[in-house]
């Protein structure tokens, strides 16, 4: 399974105190738990140079495919635009991993100074050759771009991607201005993959070696914290469209319920095992 890719044994990406112990196996990929702060990984892991590989081809190319991949961000985007305008937000917005380029194109019309960040050749140049966007080539870290540069800056489905996530919101931290938001958009599929397991249904819900990690809302909320965000706050940010109509139906029915236990819960209970959706802001004065 994992023999197109080199593979390395790591500490816990976020306090660097255990290499982890075994919590659950897809195919031959092994997610382990940090005995230290908890934090839940793959390890062993494949290098970055095999993973940049791999992103070459990991999002589709057929003009069909990139339609629904948009058909099924469209809800997440569009809750996301309207956090920003609630906050208040206009001016120069960052989008990494930028993908296609949908995110950017919907805030460029809303009046945002919008661009992209994204790894996958094909990817970028769909954005910039089909809808005319301007995207830089990744990884964050080597686009280079100066301190206190972007009123906002939003990853989705990224963060879990990442050999070193706290390097990545560190980065975020320094190119925001201050005040500046950062939005992120990340799976939480730990407690269901617990349920399924106990109930002996089998399943690649870690979507594994593409994902590295899977944070809990706890421990992002922590990340943020340590680096200098503040004002952290969580919601449920609604819910994507698969083309599959069983994990539609699925993403339908949990984040329908997930949006209903939050409001009714006055904004307090992240219905676990959802994708979530945070916000947090650079503090004004460093
Ligand atoms: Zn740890």
């Amino acid at each position: 399974m994992n023999t197109d890719f080199e593979m390395e044994e790591i500490d816990c990406p976020i306090c660097e105190q255990s290499k982890g112990d075994p919590l659950h196996l897809e195919g031959s990929f092994q997610m382990v738990r940090c005995s230290s702060c908890q934090f839940i990984f793959l390890n062993p892991r494949p290098t970055a140079e095999s993973l940049h590989h791999f992103y070459q081809t990991y999002l589709p190319e057929e003009e069909s495919s990139i339609e629904s991949w948009k058909r099924m961000m469209k809800p997440v985007f569009h809750r996301a635009a309207n956090l920003l305008k609630r906050y208040g937000r206009n001016g120069r917005l960052l989008d990494v991993g930028s993908g296609f380029g949908f995110f950017v194109a919907e805030m460029k019309k809303k009046g945002w100074e919008a661009a992209g960040v994204e790894i996958s050749q094909k990817a970028l140049e769909y954005a910039g050759n089909v809808l005319g966007l301007t995207v830089h080539p990744g990884p964050l870290g080597k686009a280079g771009f100066p301190d206190n540069q972007f009123d906002a800056v939003t990853a989705f489905y990224v963060i879990e991607h990442l050999p070193s996530p706290r390097d990545f919101l560190r980065e975020c931290y320094r190119i925001l201005k201050p005040g500046g938001l950062l939005l992120l958009r990340y799976p939480h599929t730990t407690p269901i993959k617990n349920l399924f397991h106990f109930l002996g249904v089998k399943n690649r819900l870690y979507d594994l070696p593409a994902h590295l990690s899977d944070f809990s809302p706890k421990i992002i909320q922590q990340c943020l914290e340590k680096i200098g965000f503040e004002k952290c706050q969580h919601s449920i940010g609604g819910y994507t469209l698969p083309e599959d109509l069983g994990k539609r139906t699925s993403s339908i029915l949990f984040g329908s319920f997930a949006e209903a236990s939050f409001y009714l819960s006055g904004k307090k209970f992240l219905f676990p095992g959802v994708s979530k959706t945070i916000v947090a802001f650079k503090a004004k004065v460093s």
